[in-house]
């Protein structure tokens, strides 16, 4: 059997968070893919939705977190993730593409490999944000 082999900040994560699930994971694409687009910046801040495994990721990857005020979670009607960097006043919400689920092969490890190979423009739908909307 082939195991799919992990980044290494990947591996951190999940030493943090105790294990690897679809959460966590599609949470650490999403960390991938903000910093794609907007970049990071040290006082990047993020908004949760629907709060789940996948916040871990963004504690981890981004050090964003509810103790230094940089990451707030609420409630809502879909699986998302908002990320802007103040200084710049240019922020992004990802959202989990609702087709991908029924794409997802059974197999765990297979599922995992096909979620980290993805592209994130094929994982998100990806619309601008503004902290104060
Ligand atoms: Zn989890």
């Amino acid at each position: 059997m082939e195991t799919v082999s992990l980044p290494d900040d990947l591996m951190d994560l999940m030493g943090h968070h105790g294990h690897l699930c679809f959460g966590v994971l599609t949470g650490y694409k999403a960390c991938k893919y903000a910093v794609e687009i907007i970049g990071v910046s040290e006082n990047m801040k993020a908004v949760t939705e629907n709060g789940s495994c996948g916040d871990d990721a963004i504690r981890v990857i981004l050090n964003c977190t509810e103790e230094n005020g940089r990451l707030t979670q609420k409630k809502g009607r879909q699986q998302s993730w908002s990320f802007y960097n103040p200084d710049e006043e240019e922020g992004i919400q990802l959202t989990l593409n609702p087709h991908l689920l029924s794409q997802l092969p059974a197999d765990k490890d297979q599922a995992i490999r096909f979620i980290l190979e993805l592209p994130g423009n094929l994982l998100f739908m990806v619309e601008s944000f503004s902290p104060d909307m």
